[in-house]
């Protein structure tokens, strides 16, 4: 048996490394190392690929997510509505452009913002609203964006774990995440669903107008070269990465139906077990199993985590402490939140392997060791 990683990035790698290659060394031998067209090719195709009228690509995930917010001219002490139960970096920058967080509790099981709770987080001081598709299961966005739109809030989807999903309204449309909010924002850091060889990012927006203000925003602030309009950054991705994309985005929708696949082995393996709950899965999205979470209930996760380490299969906590009970965010009054369902996650969750790469042979290997010890103790 090959040995297990968490993500295989190596094992993928081997599958189009001819591509790879090739499409590295044309940007080298072009010298065309930042904005070539690499990178507009691939800010076209992914824009293609969501239907989305706008990709302005940039350096990172949590950089997309900075850019939306300041584009969207918030201003310090206005709220920003955000689940606790997420990666850092999607409250990380509210703090960092001295607005306030607000964390809002999760639904049991989406794991993805809860609408209700959400609409009674909103005060006149609202002025956005972040749902994180979580481990690839998309946001209520139908609920969400009909809040939203009621009281007049943008909404910044964060797509960092779920570029690909599909929802469905409840009249039959289909859309893909990150399209259906005001902005969206995604990360092709390597382990993502869609992962470039180093950092890369990337904002969507149907806005001609927003769309315009990122690219500036993105660019030192500047419409016309050295003269700034408004304060920026410097957010670029890089040619190579874009080249490295434009082969991968073509097989991203394989490359989820081999998660898919995966997690229906493991759904499978675990059916019936009264102490694990497999990942949900709603009739309105497609989850595209950025992650393959367990909830457990009454089994010791830190000792089936070591048990599967001393079995050569690796396991992760995503994540291990809500943003709310973060030091960084002691001073907005994190402690002081009842955020019951988050705090409940956090001490059950329990993420297996997962990517592109699994055989059946690892993925038994991996539910047998999961279930010896789970049944044992
Ligand atoms: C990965 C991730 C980000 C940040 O992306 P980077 O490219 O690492 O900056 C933001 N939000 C979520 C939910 C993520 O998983």
């Amino acid at each position: 048996m090959r040995p297990i990683q968490m993500v295989d990035l190596k094992q993928q790698y081997q599958q189009i490394k001819a591509e790879v290659d090739a499409a590295i060394h044309e940007v080298i031998d072009s010298a065309a190392f930042i904005n070539g067209k690499a990178v507009q090719d691939f800010s076209a195709s992914l824009a293609g690929y969501l239907g989305a009228k706008h990709v302005i690509p940039c350096a990172n995930g949590t950089d997309a997510l900075q850019i939306a917010m300041m584009a969207l001219d918030l201003q310090p002490g206005d709220e920003v509505i955000t689940p606790s139960f997420t990666y850092i970096a999607t409250t990380e920058v509210v703090a960092l452009l001295r607005l306030k967080p607000v964390f809002v509790d999760v639904d049991p099981k989406t794991f993805c913002i809860d609408p209700v709770a959400l609409e009674k987080a909103i005060t006149p001081n609202t002025r956005a609203i972040v749902p994180v598709h979580l481990y690839g299961q998309s946001a209520d966005m139908e609920a969400i964006m009909e809040i939203a739109n009621r009281h007049n809030i943008a909404v910044i989807e964060d797509n960092a774990q779920a570029i690909g999903s599909d929802f469905v309204f409840s009249d039959g449309r289909k859309q893909k995440t990150g399209t259906i909010g005001t902005i969206g924002c995604t990360s092709f850091f390597p382990s993502k669903n869609l992962g470039c060889y180093g950092d890369g990012g990337a904002i969507c927006t149907n806005d001609d107008a927003l769309a315009a203000k990122i690219t500036k925003i993105a660019n030192h602030g500047q419409s016309k070269r050295y003269y700034h309009d408004i304060v920026g950054c410097n957010s670029r991705l890089d040619s190579i990465q874009a080249a490295v994309l434009n082969v991968k985005l073509p097989r991203l929708d394989a490359y989820i139906d081999a998660r898919r696949k995966a997690a229906d082995f493991y759904d499978k393996a675990f059916a019936g077990n009264p102490k694990i709950t497999v990942p949900y899965r709603a009739d309105n999205n497609k989850h595209v199993f950025h992650q393959y979470t367990l909830l457990l209930e009454g089994v010791d996760r830190d000792s089936l985590n070591k048990f599967l380490a001393d079995n050569q299969v690796p396991s992760m906590i995503y994540y291990p402490v809500p943003a709310h009970r973060q030091q960084m965010f002691a001073d907005f009054g994190g402690a002081s939140y009842n955020l019951p369902v988050t705090d409940w996650l956090t001490e059950r969750v329990i993420s297996l392997p997962m990517h592109t790469e699994l055989d059946s042979e690892q993925l038994e290997y991996i539910s047998t060791k999961v279930l010896e010890f789970i049944n044992n103790h």
